[in-house]
């Protein structure tokens, strides 16, 4: 079988409200996997294209990277997948394959032409990318992850991004036991960062905008919880991590988190705001600081996530809305008012 007309909701314009539309599917290749999408997460990267806040979007935007499902039809060279298999599928849906960061599994630093992004990309057949927000998707097996049978498809989706962009940095930055751990900002990613930290072993603090979460961020595995707001925070917490994962959608004073660091410490950036965000030399020299980046994780490092949410018992924490909610959704987002992911019931998408 192959889908050529599916069902989807995308962005017309930039800033435009989302909206009904179909977009094609490729017939399925050699090694393609036609995916029957369930669910489809809301991350705040969404928004940020939709927006343009990172730069000049392609639209019509169907957007949408956390991504559950079932495997519906698979091409006639697949092997890793068969028709009902529980899969998902992140933020990159190809890459050259060729280049060392490929070989390595971290696709997402592609050097061969950069990742194939999910939406608001070009595959390398040159055709526009289209994302999750649609009832079917066409994706090479090697880009397919597989959702463990522990894991229900609603909780997963949003692992795909949010929880991988947060197990990469805390399992290469060694969170563990005897580890200071700090979060900031409980939303989508924080609010995974927070259990998977926990279930590493690190001792978890969240540091959130005022104390609202707390109770929430303790049932999630925090140890402690302060709100940023209260400058006192800073005098308390002063050298007091190993690391501290930034959440945050919006720019920080990056100084003031950094004195957060105890000697060697180190600052993971994630969170992708629209501006620049100046850092004073200092904050770095004293202490032997580092201030770093990461950007969600490869395929076979989002497998094992994948796998040890599955053990661990951690999910995502969602609101599952139907299509017809995503622009209130978005506003929602941008206003810090979700607990702490929102999730589309795909079957809304065809309208
Ligand atoms: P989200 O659900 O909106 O969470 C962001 C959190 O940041 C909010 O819940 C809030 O936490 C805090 N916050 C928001 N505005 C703030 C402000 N003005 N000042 C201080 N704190 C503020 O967003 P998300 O989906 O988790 O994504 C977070 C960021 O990560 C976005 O910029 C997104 O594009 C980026 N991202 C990066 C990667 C990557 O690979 N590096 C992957 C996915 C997403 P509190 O209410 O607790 O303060
Ligand atoms: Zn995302």
């Amino acid at each position: 079988m192959s889908v050529t007309t599916v069902h989807a909701y995308a962005a017309p314009a930039p800033k435009a409200p989302l909206e009904h539309t179909t977009v094609p599917r490729r017939p399925l290749g050699e090694h393609d996997v036609l995916i029957e999408i369930a669910y489809a997460g809301i991350c705040h990267s969404d928004i940020h294209q939709v927006r343009e806040e990172w730069g000049e979007g392609s639209f019509p935007m169907v957007p949408g990277h956390e991504i559950a499902g079932v495997v519906t039809a698979t091409g006639p060279g697949v092997t890793r997948y068969a028709t009902g298999d529980r899969v998902g599928v992140g933020c990159f849906v190809d890459s050259c394959r060729e280049c060392a960061d490929c070989r390595a599994g971290e696709e997402q630093y592609c050097t061969g032409g950069g990742a194939v992004m999910t939406y608001n990309g070009t595959g390398r057949d040159g055709e526009p990318t289209y994302g999750g927000y649609s009832t079917h998707i066409v994706v090479d097996e090697n880009y397919v992850l597989r959702i463990p049978d522990g894991l229900a498809l609603d909780v997963a989706a949003p692992l795909l991004c949010a929880g991988i962009t947060l197990y990469s940095p805390l399992a290469r930055g060694q969170a563990g036991p005897g580890k200071r751990v700090a979060i900031v900002g409980m939303g989508g990613l924080g609010h995974m960062g927070v259990q998977l930290a926990h279930a590493m072993g690190a001792e978890v603090t969240v540091l959130s905008r005022t104390l609202g979460k707390r109770e929430e961020g303790l049932r999630l595995g925090a140890d402690a919880f302060h709100a940023t707001a209260d400058p006192a925070t800073f005098e308390r917490l002063a050298g007091r991590f190993d690391l501290i994962v930034n959440t945050v959608s919006a720019n920080l004073d990056l100084d003031a988190y950094l004195g957060l660091l105890g000697t060697g410490g180190t600052l993971v950036n994630v969170g992708a705001p629209e501006n620049p965000m100046p850092v004073s030399a200092f904050s770095l020299i004293g202490g032997r600081r580092s201030l770093a980046g990461s950007m969600i994780g490869g395929i076979p490092e989002t497998q094992e996530m994948l796998d040890f949410c599955a053990r661990h018992g951690i999910g995502a924490r969602i609101e599952t809305i139907t299509a017809d909610r995503i622009n209130e959704a978005y506003d929602r987002v941008v206003a810090g008012d979700v607990r702490y992911r929102f999730v589309v019931e795909a079957g809304s998408f065809a309208g």
